[in-house]
């Protein structure tokens, strides 16, 4: 049993890996920028052990408690991503498992975020969720002012490194809307690195399943993957 679900996964990583490949040549790209971070959300440990198994180090849960009790003691050199909404009161719990916070959505919650990083003497990597697709629902800053204003508070906070820009495209077939969304986000990023060169931000985070390919098009290093990986969630 154990040997057909990392048979299946593993499997199911190849084929990811190849069309990341074959998106990248598209693109004109070099395939090796670009990281595969497996989401295991909803899954059991076990999906995460056979992904890991099959050399995916980067895993990424969206929520706290989830991620609390699935990595507290996972592999020392798997690099665990918080990948949805943080609230402040879950803070100190997500750093204790969690190298990367990727979703910063506000000031007040990379400030609580540094405050508890300083205490523990250790540094985190963010990335700062911004929502490209306007819809309500989704977390992120809003508008590019808001997003440069937040970057010149947080920035001066100690123990963060501000690494990037990761978003969530539209939930449609409309994939002139879904590279619309990648595309400004791609463009908000250029722009953080001509304005702010000495942050040396580096990390593009954008796309799922369904839409990683029009992602790296756009300049997506980290593309997020789980339905693909594990199969679907209910
Ligand atoms: C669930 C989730 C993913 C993975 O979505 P799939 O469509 O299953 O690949 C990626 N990013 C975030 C933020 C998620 O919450």
């Amino acid at each position: 049993m154990e040997n057909i679900l990392f048979k299946n996964i593993q499997d199911n990583i190849n084929s990811v890996l190849e069309e990341i490949i074959s998106a990248a040549k598209i693109a004109g790209r070099d395939p090796s920028e670009i990281k595969l971070m497996a989401v295991t959300k909803t899954k059991p440990l076990e999906y995460a052990e056979a992904a890991y198994k099959a050399g995916i180090k980067l895993l990424g849960e969206n929520r706290v408690q989830e991620m609390e009790e699935k990595y507290s003691s996972f592999h020392s050199d798997a690099e665990i991503h918080l990948i949805g909404h943080l609230q402040r009161n879950k803070v100190k719990k997500a750093i204790a498992v969690a190298c990367s916070i990727d979703s910063i959505d506000k000031y007040e919650t990379a400030e609580e975020l540094s405050k508890c990083c300083k205490a523990l003497g250790k540094d985190i990597s963010i990335l700062l969720e911004y929502n490209t697709s306007g819809e309500q629902s989704k977390n992120g800053f809003s508008s590019e002012k808001e997003l440069f204003e937040s970057i010149d508070k947080i920035r001066n906070l100690e123990n963060l490194n501000i690494k990037g820009l990761m978003t969530i495209a539209p939930f449609t077939d409309d994939e002139k809307a879904i590279r619309g969304s990648f595309r400004m986000l791609a463009n908000l990023f250029r722009k953080i690195e001509a304005s702010h060169p000495d942050l040396k931000i580096d990390t593009l985070s954008m796309g799922m399943s369904s839409d990683f390919k029009i992602a790296i098009e756009e300049g997506s290093n980290i593309i997020r993957i789980g339905t693909r990986l594990f199969g679907s969630r209910n």
